[in-house]
């Protein structure tokens, strides 16, 4: 296997992007190595919480990343998009970015009430996003039983926002 140090090394840091004074993680060379990749895949796995039946994933690395987990588990994914590009009818959630709101959907009849949902996203950072994600799942009337990134940003207070959920990464950087 590959050891976590390793698979971090494929992600790079760049300074300044998409704002000055920000520095985003790029997963990019961790995706293009196929065995970084798949020995990514094989952690999030490993740290799946029990009793999962379907996976949803955030736009647009959550799809990447959620897509390929839930193939290797042999269980279906669902999108939950950005406002304005799924075709009516859908759910939709609203959440506070720095400036301004943003909408999350999900195609109504894609989850199921009851449903045992994992949300999956590429990293966490204030979690906002996935807070919002699990407030859409949760509209449906399904349970979000755990919410599981490649990558959390300690120090950000993403955990914190996610209240008592089941939250879990394959690697962590401050
Ligand atoms: P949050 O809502 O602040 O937790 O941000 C998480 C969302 O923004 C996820 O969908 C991430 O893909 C994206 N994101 C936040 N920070 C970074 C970063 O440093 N690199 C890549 N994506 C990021």
């Amino acid at each position: 296997g590959v050891p976590a140090d390793t698979l971090l090394a494929h992600v790079r840091d760049v300074p300044d992007f998409p704002e000055p004074g920000i520095v985003f993680k790029d997963i990019t060379g961790l995706l293009v190595d196929g065995e970084a990749f798949a020995e990514a895949v094989r952690r999030l796995a490993d740290i799946v919480p029990e009793g999962v039946e379907l996976i949803a994933g955030m736009e647009a690395r959550g799809f990447i990343v959620g897509a390929a987990l839930a193939a290797h588990l042999g269980i279906g994914f669902v999108p939950i998009r950005k406002a304005g590009k799924l075709p009516p009818p859908t759910h939709r959630a609203s959440y506070a970015l720095e400036y301004g709101e943003a909408v999350l959907e999900v195609r109504e009849g894609t989850v199921s009430p009851g449903a045992r949902v994992l949300l999956v996203d590429d990293i966490l950072a204030t979690g906002g996003t996935a807070a919002a994600a699990a407030d859409l799942v949760e509209q449906v009337g399904a349970e979000v039983v755990g919410v599981t990134f490649l990558l959390e940003l300690l120090g950000l207070g993403g955990r914190d926002r996610l209240g008592g959920r089941v939250v879990s990464a394959v690697l962590s950087v401050e």
